[in-house]
């Protein structure tokens, strides 16, 4: 494991997430262009978020919702397999 890289949500608009990983240590992204995973750390401090997926339109997005204060991002998913209808 190499050091953990955080970004902040508000930091990061416009990345395009390709896998995601909730664990005991906050919400992993792996972002289009990224070599390396970044946790996602909130306006508060806190890395702990709520995650919802959602599909609509031929695309699908990850929806965070911070556990501790509230705050929310988007982000477009990419290589994630569409529910069929
Ligand atoms: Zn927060």
């Amino acid at each position: 494991m190499g050091t953990i890289r955080d970004v902040r949500v508000d930091a990061v608009p416009g990345i395009v997430v390709q896998r995601w990983r909730s664990t005991e240590d906050g919400l992993f992204l792996r972002a289009r262009g990224q070599p390396d995973e970044v946790r996602l750390v909130c306006v508060c401090g806190r890395s702990h978020w709520i995650v919802r997926e959602r599909f609509g339109d031929g695309t699908a997005s990850l929806l965070v919702t911070c556990h501790t204060c509230g705050t929310r991002g988007s982000f477009l998913m990419e290589g994630v397999t569409l529910p069929t209808p």
